[in-house]
């Protein structure tokens, strides 16, 4: 391992301002950036330790939403009574991932900025322009298995890993930033980028920004909603595809509302309103969950390895409509898909 200053903030003030230094990383739980450093695919002149700052509680706001310190653990907000009862489909999306040890340690600040899993990006033998700007894609017409088929470029294909970033996207969540020109609040939907011409930029968070918290609106997905995650193995594996839903239901069984996201297939949690669109109002039957994934998957594109992911995804994104709307959501703990 290379040699790599290592740096306590006392206070947010010095964190902005010491990480706004080129070549200063923030470091929360480490269970991403302590693995980059491992590869070499980060090499930082200096990790900035936030641990001690002072995001580490959950808090009411006074619209009755939730305030989730970006500090706070993956498992702490999981296992939350506040998260578990009204924004359940959160609770369901976090145990999804990784491990009961991992999420002890991972934050959801780290979470939200966690890599992609592309096996280029770990590879430094490999061109990679999200690693190496101008080093060309190998994943292109290579082993892309795992990738995107939707939002991607001729620079890059990587999908973002994480499960707890598709449940915030169908809550409307937002993300509390604090720069050194001050603080800002992004919606979950402008956080994450596409790759475009720029794929070594994950998202919109400027040098120097740290994410103090994740602000939830009040709930009211409480009954009808679900986290459908298809992968590899049932555990510790990241999504092939994923899928995130909130419904409500009318008391003639009508949707009144209806939000999806997926993971797994794009540079960021993906989410389309014209999906949407076509759920309000209907009954929940599967010709009309079919009509609104052919709409989330518009324009979708297989790489080659991973054009099963086309028909996976129009499958899991039905599935997990007919979950959501039947009030049966995807158990965590068995993990059996019925
Ligand atoms: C084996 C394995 C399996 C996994 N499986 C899954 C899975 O199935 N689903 C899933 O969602 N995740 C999975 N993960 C990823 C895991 O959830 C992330 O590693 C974790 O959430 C990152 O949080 P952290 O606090 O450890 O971040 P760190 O590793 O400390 O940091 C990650 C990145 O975020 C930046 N960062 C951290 N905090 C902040 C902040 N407050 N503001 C700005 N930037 C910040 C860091 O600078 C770094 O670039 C897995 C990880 C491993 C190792
Ligand atoms: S898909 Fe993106 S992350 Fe993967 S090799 Fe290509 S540029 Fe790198």
């Amino acid at each position: 391992m290379r040699n790599f200053g290592y740096l306590r903030a006392a206070s947010a003030a010095e964190a902005v301002q010491a990480g706004a230094a080129p070549q200063v990383q923030f470091l929360a739980g480490g269970t991403n950036l302590v693995d980059l450093l491992k590869y070499r695919v980060e090499q930082p002149a200096a990790l900035l330790d936030i641990n001690r700052l002072p995001y580490q509680h959950i808090e009411e706001l006074p619209d009755q939403g939730l305030r989730l310190g970006a500090l706070v653990t993956n498992a702490a907000t999981a296992y939350d009574a506040r998260v578990q009862t009204r924004y359940p489909l959160l609770s369901s999306a976090i145990l999804a991932g990784a491990s009961a040890q991992l999420r002890n340690a991972a934050t959801n600040g780290g979470n939200l900025n966690q890599r992609t899993r592309c096996p280029y990006f770990y590879d430094v033998a490999a061109a990679c322009n999200k690693r190496q700007p101008g080093s060309g894609c190998a994943a292109i017409g290579g082993h892309n298995r795992g990738l995107a088929i939707l939002g991607t470029s001729e620079s890059c294909i990587a999908t973002f890993p994480s499960d707890m970033g598709v449940a915030l996207r169908v809550l409307d969540a937002e993300v509390r930033l604090l720069g050194p020109a001050g603080e800002r609040v992004v919606p979950m939907a402008e956080y994450h980028r596409l790759p475009g011409a720029e794929p070594w930029r994950d998202n919109n968070l400027l040098p120097g920004e740290l994410v103090t918290a994740i602000d939830l609106p009040p709930a009211h997905f409480g009954q009808h909603y679900t986290y459908l995650k298809i992968r590899d193995r049932l555990s510790y594996a990241f999504a092939l595809v994923s899928v995130a839903v909130g419904m409500r239901l009318d008391k003639a069984g009508h949707i009144q509302e209806a939000r999806v996201a997926l993971g797994g297939v794009a540079h960021k949690p993906w989410r389309e309103p014209r999906a949407e669109a076509v759920l309000a109002g209907q009954l929940p039957t599967a010709e009309v969950f079919g009509a609104a994934a052919d709409e989330l998957l518009a324009g979708a594109v297989g790489q080659g390895e991973n054009n099963f992911k086309l028909a996976l995804a129009r499958r899991a994104i039905v599935r997990a409509c007919q979950q959501a709307a039947a009030g049966t959501p995807q158990s965590q703990s068995d993990k059996h898909i019925r």
